[in-house]
Order: C-alpha cells, then structure tokens, then sequence
C-alpha cells in the first residue's frame, strides 16, 4: 500500500455494535461495493462489531478488514475522540479499556433515565437499552425512544428539547484523560489517531495545543481526510500533521446510509505529501 491517492481506505466507520445502523457484516457488504480496499470498523469504546465479522465464517471478497475502536476521552475540560488501529483486540489492557469505558456509558445512561423520570417521563432509560441491544445505550437511542414514544417529531427534537448540552435530560461524561487512552492503545500495539479535529469547537490556538499535547503523549496520527473538510481548516490540520510529525488517516465516520455525505466516496483523497497511517501496513 504504497500510494496514498490509489487505495480507497475508511479508518473510521459506525456499526449496530455502537451508534451506528447498519450490522457489522452489512457495513462491510457497502464498504466492498464502494470498492474500499482498507477499512475499519471503529465503534465507540467497543470492539464487538469487528469480533462478530471475525468471529463467524470467513469474510466474503472484500477489503482487509483491520481492528479499530473510537475511544472517548478528555483533555481538561473538551472531550476528545481518539481512534485505535491495528491494536491486538485480545489484549489485556484493550479488554479492561473497553470495560472501564462501557461501565462510564452504562452509569451514565443510568442517571439520563434517572433525569427522564424526575421529569415525569417513564421507561425511556428501559426502551433505550432495549434499541441499544448490545450497545450500551447512548443518547441517539434515548432520542430515538422518544421519538417512537411520540414526545418528540425526530431525534433532533429530542436533542434540542432533552438530550442536548444544557438540557433538562443532559449528563455530562466524565472520560478518562487523553493520555491514559493513548496509552490503552499503545500497550495494545495499535496506533492512536485524533480524530475528526474539525468538530472540536476550538479556536486555530486551542486545536494547535491539542494537537501539540496528543503529540506529545504519544498519538501517532490524526484524521485529515474526513467528508466536508477542505479549504482553509483542511490546510491547517494538513500544517498541525506536518508540524507534529503525525501520520494522516482517512474515514468517513460514517454512521447511517441516510447520511449520504458520509458515505464512504465522500472521502477525499490524502494529500500526497502527507504519509498514510497505514503506510507500513502489509
Ligand atoms: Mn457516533
Ligand atoms: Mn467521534
Ligand atoms: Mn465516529
């Protein structure tokens, strides 16, 4: 895998394992026919959807398929998201990852459905878990309990009338520090990328310090090729890559087929000067 520009890759991508909507096994029927050569599955603080395309028979044709995970975490008061590639997933330190960060969402999600009943609303945190089946239950499936409880017109409504920041149902999390996922990832053997740096709502400054203390605790790479980021904020993540010496990754981030940005032909190409995360991948 030499040249960046001539390999299709989605480094980022959602399953039912997580938030996403399509099964593991459906996410990777699309990946093929969007002719994607490289991918992974990268849901949040789990990897059960790679486990189950693994786990069953052998993958049909398709791309190679390589363990990833989106790991939630903070840097002081922002929360982060950094993503896991080509760790070993039978590791131990990956496995206790996984564990502590399930029982965050699981707490978490407790205390919204406490929030939802002091509010009068019933059996929201019951269906929630029930749609979430193996995930653990976010707020995309509280909102997406509300809407079929008809308090709500569609998960928007639900995020702008409950589930949102500042919002009557809103929890914030409490994640682990930066530094201590990174070090999740690296003990795993994997490499830990930055993800989506355009969606912090940060200053050019505060995204530069970011990126300088991801750096420098050990992150190996960060996401440049994403759906609608170009121009002047994909010049300056493309200048904070060159500046901290960061591999560039690619994916889509992509969540639900109904997203037609995210699929993953959306996803530009890497700059050519940039070097690919999987550069040394065979
Ligand atoms: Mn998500
Ligand atoms: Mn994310
Ligand atoms: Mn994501």
């Amino acid at each position: 895998m030499e040249c960046a520009n001539t390999v299709r890759v989605d480094l980022h991508t959602h399953t039912t394992a997580s938030d996403g909507e399509l099964a593991p096994q459906e996410l990777f029927a699309m990946q093929a026919a969007a002719g994607v050569e490289l991918l992974a599955i990268t849901d949040h603080d789990t990897v059960a959807g790679w486990a189950k395309l693994y786990s069953g028979n052998p993958l049909p044709s398709g791309p190679l398929l390589i363990p990833g995970i989106e790991f939630s975490a903070s840097d002081g008061r922002q929360e982060v998201h950094i993503v896991g590639l080509r760790f070993d997933p039978t590791n131990r330190a990956i496995g206790d990852a996984i564990t502590a960060q399930a029982m965050l969402r699981r707490e978490r999600a407790q205390r919204i459905g406490e929030r939802f009943r002091s509010l009068g609303i019933e059996a929201i945190f019951e269906r929630a878990t029930e749609i979430a089946g193996e995930a653990a239950p976010g707020r995309t499936h509280f909102a997406r309990a509300l809407v079929e409880s008809g308090r709500v017109r569609d998960a928007e409504s639900a995020f702008k009338r409950y589930l949102g920041s500042g919002k009557p149902a809103s929890v914030p999390h409490q994640w682990p520090a930066m530094e201590q996922v990174v070090s999740w990832i690296r003990a795993g053997g994997g490499r830990a990328v930055l993800a989506h740096p355009a969606a912090y709502a940060l200053t050019r400054t505060q995204l530069q310090a970011l990126v300088q203390r991801f750096a420098q605790c050990g992150g190996e790479a960060i996401e440049v090729a994403m759906p609608n980021v170009e121009g002047k904020q994909l010049r300056m993540i493309v200048e904070l890559a060159r500046r901290y010496r960061l591999l560039a990754s690619s994916g889509s981030d992509f969540h639900a087929p109904a997203q037609r940005w995210r699929l993953p032909s959306q996803v530009p190409a890497l700059p050519s000067d940039l070097r690919p995360v999987w550069h040394d991948w065979s």
